[in-house]
């Protein structure tokens, strides 16, 4: 940041990223511009209901004046919107921090993925949240003045940008404490400087706040509108959440997420409940139409909020949702707990996991009836979220079989990642003396679609589901069966597809096994330390070998994904099996001279079919062409 200072004013500039979200906000939201005005007044809500939070613990903070609301007024000579509110306010480093920065988690790896393309773009603009800066969609300049409450008069703030790279602060005297933000409108926007047209701004997009927004009476005179003295209120200015369903509109909850969620896209779906019993509150949840750009950074914020008898306690509560579940955005106000709550608190309070336990249930509710009645939206959700939602396989015990009902994933049977299953479908399309779910994990949908390890399965005309998430070897330990049926590896383990093949096969596998027998243990030999074990498969159909792990080891995608993120797991050697009708197979056991390099390409190949590195990539070449040349002066 470069500083100039005369006397107490300071010019600063943007941190980069504001300067490249400003020019990119204007342009893309121009056709959305009224959003400005939900967006400062939804900051003017919050700082309210911050600063009745702060006053539980320090009346002093009210200065006199609890009355709490949100003042707008225009003024048609300057060519200015004024919103004023008397929440908590901004002290200078909180100014410089919050209207100069931005203090997001992954905001750099959401700057590196704009592509210049304003439409593609309009669309990230979206899942950042656009928040104070929108004001410049309208604005040509914004004056900021502040003073946070309970600090002396002559700690005010001004601060000031036409948002090109700059801003202006400076400390002045400030009678009252909370925010008032003045737009010098630009060229064209004149149509706002109107009674009428703020109102029905205000009323579409703002009508939920529960602070009231106050606005000086207007009346027709003489052919002219005045603006008179008094005041009225006009949004409801009462909780929406605590209001009755069936008096809230579609728009009204839509609205009201977009405030709650700092989303400027609509919801998905949401649900909301007045739960009485030995717990009482109220929930409103929402689960949002995209996922925002920091869905797995660690420190998210903004994902439910609690309230205790319609005061504002605190955000992200991370208590009142399990962690699989941080998509979810909306409010809960319990009637039972005190107002000086504290997260310390609700860390260990039986009553804040009842009410998690409630709201869990509730959003698993949702996405069920959403998987049954509407399942567009629900693809769209799993397409969004469904990477989170895994996660509460091995996070949420007594959920589990809810979840693991929740589940769409991509099988063999339309071998796109599009057209996915869920573990329902999938037994319900068994094969006939099929009792297993099978699966296979690896580190991309190509890997896992062309596995070897299907090829029995595709000839068989057996279904496997192709798992490729990193979570899914989460997912895939913490679930071992579903409705009574077992989920198995297809890369692990011995296979027995149980009565999916007749006693004739079985007898001559055992055959051709023992006829095989010198083979499997010559090239045990000659490969040592890096197998276990090789035996003869009749997994495969058209390629000569595959790895698999045993039965109790990790798999060999889970040890990658575990080294790719520089952790060790335990080391086990892989099983190396072959398939006795392969023409490589029968080949190796007549040869002599170069037996070992024929061994050693047939176990590297292998591990490469399924997504596995060469520790000596170079050797491996090297063989397979000096073979490759015998083959062809032969
Ligand atoms: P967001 O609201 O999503 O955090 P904004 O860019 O809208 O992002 O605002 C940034 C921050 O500036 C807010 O989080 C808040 O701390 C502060 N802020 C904005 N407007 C006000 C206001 N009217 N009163 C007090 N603080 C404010």
């Amino acid at each position: 940041m470069s500083n100039t200072a005369t006397n107490n004013r300071e010019t600063m500039g943007f941190q980069a990223e504001v300067k490249q979200l400003l020019q990119l906000m204007i342009h893309s939201l121009y056709s959305n511009r009224e959003i400005f005005l939900r967006e400062l007044i939804s900051n003017a809500a919050d700082a309210s209901d911050k600063l009745r939070f702060e006053a539980l613990h320090n009346a002093s903070l009210f200065e006199n004046d609890s009355e709490l609301n949100i003042c707008i007024s225009y003024d048609k000579t300057a060519r200015s919107l004024t919103i004023v509110d008397n929440g908590i306010g901004m002290s200078r480093d909180e100014v410089i921090n919050n209207l100069g920065t931005i203090a997001k988690s992954g905001t750099r790896e959401f700057f590196s993925r704009l592509s210049g393309d304003q439409q593609k773009d309009a669309n990230l603009i979206g899942q950042f949240g656009v928040g104070f800066y929108s004001a410049f969609i309208v604005a040509e300049k914004v004056t900021v003045t502040t003073r946070r409450a309970g600090e002396k008069t002559d700690q005010g703030v001004r601060w000031e940008s036409d948002g090109g790279g700059e801003f202006a602060i400076e400390m002045i005297e400030k009678a009252t404490r909370g925010t008032e933000i003045v737009l010098h409108l630009r060229e064209g926007q004149d149509d706002l400087l109107s009674g009428q047209k703020i109102r029905s701004i205000i009323r579409k997009y703002s009508d939920h706040i529960v602070q009231p927004i106050l606005m000086k009476k207007e009346e027709w005179k003489d052919g002219e509108q005045q603006v008179l003295e008094e005041d009225e209120t006009i949004n409801q200015a009462f909780a929406l959440w605590a209001r009755p369903k069936n008096e809230i509109t579609e728009d009204e909850y839509k609205e009201f997420y977009k405030h709650v969620g700092h989303d400027y896209q609509e919801p998905l779906a949401w649900t909301h409940a007045r739960v009485e019993g030995k717990q009482e509150y109220t929930q409103l949840l929402y689960i949002p139409s995209r996922a925002p750009f920091d869905l797995f950074e660690r420190d998210t914020i903004h994902g439910v909020k609690l309230y205790v008898r319609r005061v504002f306690i605190m955000d992200d509560a991370e208590q009142l949702m399990p962690r699989y579940m941080r998509f979810v955005r909306g409010v809960v106000d319990s009637s039972d707990l005190p107002l000086n709550v504290s997260r310390e608190i609700l860390q260990e309070s039986k009553d804040i996991e009842a009410i998690r336990s409630g709201c869990t249930k509730k959003v698993l509710g949702l996405l069920e009836d959403l998987a049954k009645n509407d399942q567009e939206k629900y693809n769209k959700f799993w397409g969004e979220f469904g990477r989170v939602l895994k996660e509460g396989i091995g996070e949420d015990f007594a959920n589990k079989d809810k979840i693991a009902g929740l589940l769409r994933l991509a099988s063999t049977h339309a071998d796109t990642t599009e057209e996915t299953v869920s573990l329902a479908d999938y037994i319900g399309r068994m094969k006939e003396g099929q009792d297993k779910i099978y699966y296979i994990t690896a580190d991309s949908f190509n890997a896992a679609k062309n596995s070897p390890h299907l090829e029995v399965f595709r000839k068989k005309g057996i279904e496997v589901l192709l798992l490729t998430d990193r979570v899914d070897e989460w997912v895939v330990s913490n679930l071992s069966e579903f409705q009574g049926k077992s989920l198995v590896s297809v890369a692990k383990g011995g296979l027995d597809l149980g009565q999916l093949e007749d006693e004739a096969e079985k007898k001559e596998q055992e055959n051709v096994a023992n006829e095989l027998k010198d083979l499997t243990e010559k090239i045990s030999k000659s490969l040592g330390e890096k197998v276990k074990e090789v035996r003869v498969t009749h997994r495969l159909t058209d390629s000569p070998a595959c790895l698999v792990a045993d039965e109790h080891d990790m798999s060999a995608n889970l040890a990658r994904l575990l080294k790719s993120a520089g952790q060790k797991g335990p080391t086990s050697k892989p099983i190396l099996e072959i398939n006795p009708k392969h023409p490589v197979v029968l080949r190796l056991k007549i040869e002599e001279k170069r037996f070992d390099d024929w061994a050693s390409v047939l176990f590297d190949q292998a591990l490469l079919a399924e997504g596995g590195q060469l520790d000596d990539p170079a050797s491996f070449v090297k063989k397979v062409n000096q073979l490759m040349l015998e083959m062809s002066s032969n």
